[in-house]
């Protein structure tokens, strides 16, 4: 018998999950030395990881024979703390993405639906369907959510409503209260996922505890892939109710955070002055941005996180042309948004050299 008549038919209907293109793979295409190429593609820390993550892992290399602690005791302890949470409130995953999984594995079954932004984080829909669930994505006028919208998409079937704010890839801002009010507006058979990547970019976070507190099924995720620049170690975590947490928990493997990344974790959540450094160079990199974007003419959203969004004519073209000079963004085409391209803030050398290649596109 041929293999996809025995595969299970959501791993054949699953899309590949296109990554921002790394480094390497654009120096090999092109033949350009991989010093110079300027990623910003996808949302990495353009300053690097934290420094006290980075001094914390490097006297730790000696107990790489060992296990790591598969209930992440020291970290739960800590972000209980800054939290002001129970340990047993917290649970963690090889980055935050994998607890998207999980959430997916916990709550989602054949024939359940999930909600969300139509331009919104492409894993909502890859961990839906991978559960055999419906997805339900509504469209997000002008790169916004449609809070509206997106509560009547709520059905007697919905499991899961997944929400990042601010939103990946368009970078939409929602406040506190709305935010509140929406969930407060759902029925009770639906858990609430919320996303919250690029929170420590914005000035105001949006605080869900008192949601939790009441008992509403709301589980909040976030990562130190972001603003903390642990991509490459993968860590991120959940907090929610010790329920919640709880049954996550089940769905993981014993030891699916290694010991380096909760090390480094652990040292990052103290590196305050790192965290405020890359938050002011954030926003002085959006002004950068969208005072080139006016001149130039070109069309834009920005709002939060740490990307902008360019509306290019031609912009599947530009993206090749761009990485031939050794600047990566991202294409939306998977979004729907075929004509915008998001770009990570980088330094302002590194925003300088984006805007100059970018200029050549103007009107
Ligand atoms: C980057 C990102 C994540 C998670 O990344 P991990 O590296 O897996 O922690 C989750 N959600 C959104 C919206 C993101 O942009």
């Amino acid at each position: 018998m041929k293999l996809e008549n025995i595969v299970k038919k959501q791993i054949k209907n699953l899309p590949v999950y296109e990554t921002g293109k790394p480094i390497e793979y654009v120096a090999r295409e092109f033949g350009l030395d991989p010093d110079g190429i300027l990623k910003m593609a996808s949302n990495e820390n353009p300053l690097g990881a934290s420094p006290k993550a980075l001094e914390a892992i490097s006297k730790s290399f000696g107990d790489l024979n060992r296990y790591p602690d598969g209930g992440c005791y020291e970290l739960r302890q800590k972000l209980s703390k800054k939290w002001n949470l129970t340990p047993a409130q917290f649970a963690f995953g090889n980055g935050s993405n994998e607890l998207l999984e999980f959430i997916a594995q916990c709550f989602v079954g054949e024939g359940d639906e999930t909600v969300f932004g139509a331009q919104s984080f492409i894993v909502y829909k890859l961990a839906t369907i991978f559960m055999g669930g419906k997805c339900v994505s509504v469209p997000m006028p002008n790169l916004k959510y449609d809070l509206d919208a997106l509560r009547d998409a709520v059905t007697d079937k919905t499991k899961v409503v997944f929400m990042t704010n601010p939103n990946n890839p368009t970078g939409a801002v929602l406040k506190q209260d709305e935010v509140v009010n929406f969930v407060k507006s759902l029925p009770e058979h639906v858990v609430f996922c919320y996303d919250e990547a690029y929170a420590e970019y914005q000035d105001e976070e949006v605080d869900l505890r008192p949601l939790i507190a009441e008992g509403r099924h709301v589980v909040c995720l976030r990562t130190f892939s972001k603003i903390y620049g642990l991509a490459g170690l993968r860590i991120g975590y959940a907090y929610t109710s010790e329920e919640l947490a709880g049954y996550i928990n089940r769905a993981r493997e014993p030891f699916n955070v290694n010991s380096l990344a909760q090390i480094g974790a652990l040292a990052a959540l103290d590196d305050t002055e790192f965290l405020e450094k890359c938050r002011k160079m954030n926003n002085a990199g959006r002004k950068q941005f969208e005072e080139a974007f006016e001149k130039l003419g070109f069309e834009y959203f920005s709002d939060g996180a740490n990307f902008v969004m360019v509306k290019v004519e031609n912009a599947p073209d530009v993206y090749v042309q761009m990485q031939k000079r050794g600047v990566i963004v991202r294409p939306n085409v998977g979004y729907g948004l075929p004509d915008w391209l998001r770009i990570t803030i980088d330094t302002p050398e590194g925003n300088a050299r984006c805007i100059e290649e970018l200029a050549k596109f103007a009107k």
